[in-house]
Formats: structure tokens, sequence, C-alpha cells
């Protein structure tokens, strides 16, 4: 049962036994005064017999008459007894005998006692009747005994009607009391029945604003003031869960892998960064030793788990795959939640790799710049030291200087064509006839063609228009002739051809010297040449291929070679075609 009903029930219940509990006091005291009076009624009636009866001879019929007179009128049983409770005469049952010398109210004055008097059934008249007995004295000595009975229902009825009044009486004001009492109750609890289902709600549904509506100028400041947590707790609910929603975004985002391990090692937050680098999905609750393939990782851990402090270093993992990661490892001490070991890992792998592509690139380019200037410097000194005065000698120098002016000029230009991005670049686009444009390309190579012998065809529509940024579209193209012509045979053929429909697919195949799987794997590398004394010779910058290779990501295209030794080369460029 509720404790609500209770508060009701167990006051109804008091309330009910106090009402009984009086009823039957005030019932008793007033039945025990009415027969009180009744008695002292009775025992005076006793002695008006007595003093109307001639006490010399008890038994006379005088004494009979008397009595039956006084008994009728007063509506009475009337026995007269002699001194051992003996039976002389019976007002009810004149033949009456037998003693009474056992019934209380004689065996009361037979122990020379005044008056006595009990209330019994009567088995005679077959009712209740009230019996009083006293001694019939004559001087000091006792003669006799007289006793006075009623019917209790004779005078009982009269009191019903007063027992009624007191009855109703007793139970308007103990069920004013109750009401009282309900009211009370309701009173003290009218706080904690409007206010408790508001802070179950708060508890429930704490984004959701709960107010208590009731109006009570008993009860209004606890209503204002569970209403103003309300609208706290409501507004730092909203903050915390924004907050909450920022940081799981942040933490999900974060480039940077990010995780927290307890001092178990099972891992209680970790991110999509980190479970990327680690190459494993779900690894929320597993221990980090399950998860972390490397072991000097795994060491680090251990180590800022025993020492309690914090670490940051770069090591190179295996997780599986090789990885250089910049590791920052700092144990929280956390009274609440206990202690545990945050991690924030950064990828440094491409960073490493394209530091050590830039430190190639210059090397590469030092090296490849160190040899023309060497030998413009040894033709210079040469020619100072005394060759100038030979008009031959100085003529071939310089031509050989000129060359490697030009190799410089290359190679400087390839250089500078590498540094575009694309972004720095003003939108230089336009509508390219191509071909129009692949004809105006391979005429520029007019004379090259001409001492080999080299047919070059184009085989693609005419009067289609290509939209595209000439900047990096131009060098792809001339690149791609260039190295045809380069490293084709004399005397053979080169193919141009090309296709545009919802991308632009140019081909150029030439049937020179091709070249291996192998090399094929590598040629888009800055500075790969397959034969670096061949191609040197022949002036070549080892640059072309990788500037076909970024220029055609830039328009967000691809390359691909087939190729095969001695047989020939194609080259492939796809465009997108927007
Ligand atoms: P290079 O300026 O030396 O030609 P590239 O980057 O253009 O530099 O080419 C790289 C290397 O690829 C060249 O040195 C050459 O060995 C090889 N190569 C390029 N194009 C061809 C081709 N069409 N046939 C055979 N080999 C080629």
């Amino acid at each position: 049962m509720k404790r609500k009903h209770l508060d009701y029930l167990v006051p109804f219940l008091l309330v009910c036994l106090l009402f009984l509990g009086s009823w039957k006091l005030a019932n008793h005291f007033f039945t025990k005064e009415l027969l009180e009076l009744q008695e002292e009624f009775l025992t005076s009636n006793g002695e008006l017999v007595i003093q109307q009866l001639d006490l010399d001879s008890l038994d006379s019929d005088k004494n009979q008459h008397a009595i039956e007179d006084f008994a009728k009128k007063a509506q009475d049983r009337i026995t007269l007894l002699d001194t051992h409770g003996k039976i002389i005469f019976d007002s009810t049952e004149p033949n009456l005998s037998g003693t009474r010398e056992n019934r209380p109210e004689v065996k009361f004055v037979l122990n020379k006692n005044d008056v006595g008097s009990s209330v019994r059934y009567s088995t005679t008249l077959k009712a209740e009747l009230l019996y009083t007995a006293q001694p019939i004295r004559s001087g000091d000595e006792i003669v006799g005994i007289l006793r006075v009975a009623k019917r209790t229902s004779a005078f009982q009825s009269k009191t019903q009607n007063f027992q009624r009044t007191i009855f109703t009486i007793l139970f308007l004001f103990y069920a004013f009391i109750y009401l009282i009492i309900c009211y009370l109750t309701y009173q003290r609890n009218r706080p904690i029945e409007t206010v408790l289902p508001v802070l179950q709600r708060m508890l429930a549904e704490p984004e959701k604003s709960n107010y208590v509506m009731q109006n009570s100028s008993q009860w209004q400041e606890l209503y204002v003031t569970v209403n103003q947590i309300s609208e706290q707790l409501n507004e730092t609910y909203a903050a915390y869960t924004s907050t909450e929603e920022q940081f799981s975004t942040l933490f999900h985002e974060l480039t940077i892998g990010v995780f927290i391990i307890d001092t178990e090692g099972r891992f209680i937050m970790i991110n999509p960064a980190m479970e990327e680098l680690l190459q494993i999905g779900g690894a929320s609750q597993h221990y980090y030793w399950q998860v972390i393939q490397d072991n000097k990782f795994i060491q680090l851990i251990q180590q800022v788990l025993v020492d309690k402090n914090q670490v940051h270093q770069e090591i190179s993992a295996k997780l599986p795959d090789s990885m250089n990661l910049d590791i920052r490892l700092r144990y929280i001490e956390n009274e609440l939640k206990g202690d545990q070991v945050m991690g924030t890992v950064y990828d440094l792998t491409h960073v490493r790799r394209l530091e050590k592509i830039q430190r190639d690139f210059v090397g590469n380019v030092s090296h490849e710049l160190k040899t023309p200037v060497t030998s413009l410097l040894g033709f210079t000194e040469t020619l100072l030291d005394g060759a100038k005065e030979d008009p031959d000698l100085t003529e071939e120098f310089l031509t050989i200087m000129q060359n490697d002016a030009k190799r410089l000029q290359r190679l400087i230009q390839d250089i500078i064509e590498l540094s575009k991005d694309g972004s720095d670049l003003a939108e230089d686009r336009q509508a390219l006839e191509l071909n129009y444009f692949f004809q105006q390309q391979i005429d520029l190579y007019q004379h090259l063609l001409k001492n080999k012998q080299i047919l070059i065809t184009i085989d693609g529509a005419k009067n289609c228009f290509y939209q595209t940024r000439l900047t990096f579209f131009q060098p792809i193209i001339k690149n791609l002739l260039e190295n045809a012509i380069q490293y084709s045979t004399e005397k053979s053929q080169i193919e141009l051809r090309y296709r545009l429909t919802d991308q632009l697919v140019i081909t150029v195949t030439d049937h020179g010297i091709g070249m291996s799987k192998s090399d094929q794997k590598r040629i888009f590398e800055r500075f790969y040449r397959v034969d670096k004394a061949r191609a040197r010779h022949s002036g070549g910058t080892g640059l072309g291929l990788a500037i076909v290779k970024e220029y055609s990501e830039i328009l967000g295209g691809t390359v691909e070679v087939e190729s095969h030794p001695k047989l020939g080369s194609t080259f492939t460029v796809t465009l997108p075609n927007n």
C-alpha cells in the first residue's frame, strides 16, 4: 500500500478505535449510573414495603397482601425471604418456594451487608432483572430479607434515546476530528505530492522543462525554488549535452588518434582515427596489448602506467604497416573515475615521406645542376687559360657551353613547372579545338621529326572542343610528344589518338625502345631515368613524366603506361570532361 494511503488509513483506524472506546466508556458509565439510581429507587421502594410489614409474623397474610399491592402498583417483583434466604412469599409467583441464599444480592445481605444488588436473567420471569436485597430489621435484629426486582427493559428502553444522542454527538465529534486530521495530512503532504512528481520527471527527462504549476501561499517559496532548480538543470543539461556533442564530434572527426585506457589497460575511449592507425575496429573495452602490435608502443604505455608520468616520443612502429608515429602519453589521476592514461598519436609517416622526397629532390637537383655547371666552369677556365686564342677550339668549347647552358635552362624550367600546384595560378580555362591544338604541338618538333624521319599521325574527331587549363594541359602533351620522339627509333611512326566523351582519353604510342615492367613502375618519379647516360646525353632532365603525372592529377585525371622493351610504349592520359 502506498505511503500516501497509509497517511489517511492509520488516523482513520485510530479515530474509529477512539470513537468505539469513548462510546463504550460513556455507555458503561451511563448504565452504571442508571443501575445505581434504579438500585436506590428499588431500595427506597423496599423501605416503603418494610414499613408496611408486620415484623413479628413475616409470613402473615397481611404481609402478603401488602407486598402484592405494592408490587402491582410499582410493577416490581417483591420476594420476602427469611433470615436464611428461604422464600416466604414471592409477588409474581405466590406458590414459589425454595431458597435464594445463593443469589448474589441475597448472599451479600446474608454476609451482614446493608444492600445487595445484581443484574441477571430470571428463569422464573424469562427476562433480565435488576435485583436488590435489603435486611428487614426489628430493632437491631434482622428478622428477614426483602428482595425487590425490576425488569431492566422497563428502564433501559427509556435510555435508548439518550444513548442515540451520545452516539451521534460522539460520531460527529470524531468525524470532525478525522476531517481535521485529513486536512492537516493533506496540507503536510501537499508539497510532496506536488513537488515529488516534478522532481521525478526532472530526473527522468532532464532535457525537458518541468514546472510546479500549483499556487499555494504556504508553499509558494518552495514551488518557486523547485521551478528555478528545474530551469537551471534544464540549462545545465542543455549546455552539457551540447558540450558532449561537440566533444564527441571533435573526438570522432579528429585526424589525430586519441585514446584513453584505464589502469587495467583497457580502452575506455578510442577514436576512429586511432582505430584506423591500429587497423582495427571496435577496439573499445579491449586490452591495449591485444590491439597494439608494436612492442615499442606497448612498452611506452607500460612505462607511463608504472611511472605515472608523461612521455613524448616519435617512434617507427609496425601496426602492422610501418609508420612514423608521434606519441604523447599522459597519466591522469582521477579519483572519481579512476586513474587513466590518455594518449594522442599523430601519424607523421606522410610528413616524413614528404620530407624525404624533398630532401631527395634537393639532392637530385643539386646533382643535376652540378654536372653542367662544372662543365661550364671547366670550359670557361680552359678558354681563359689560353684556349680562346685558338678559334676552332673556342667555337667547339662555346658550342658545348651553350648546350650545357640550355640543359641548365631546361632543368630550371622543369623545376619551375613542378613547383606549380594548381592552386596558386589564376583560372586559365579555355576551349581548345583538339585536332588543331595537337597539330600545333607536333609542328614545334618538325625539325627533329625530319631528322629522325619520324611520322606522327593524329587520330580523333575534328571540331572537337575541350575546356581545360592550358598551363597544365600543354606540358602534358609536350612532354609525351618529346619522349615519344626521343625514344623512337629512326623512320618509325608515332600515333596520337584522342576520344572525347564524358572524359578525354589521349594515347601517344611510339615504336621505340620501350621499357621493362620494373621501369614502368618508376618512370613517373622525379629524376628517374631508365638509362641515365643516354637520357642525359639526349638532354632529358628526368622530370618530364613527373610533370605529366602531377599535371594530370591537378586536372583531375590519371596517366598510365604500357610498354614492351624494343617494341615501343603507349602512354594514356585520361582527363575529366567538365
Ligand atoms: P627525361 O627527361 O629523361 O625523358 P622523363 O621523366 O620524361 O625524363 O622520362 C623518364 C624516363 O622514362 C626516361 O629517362 C626514359 O628512360 C623513360 N621514357 C620516357 N618516355 C619513354 C618512351 N616513350 N619510351 C621509352 N622510355 C621512355
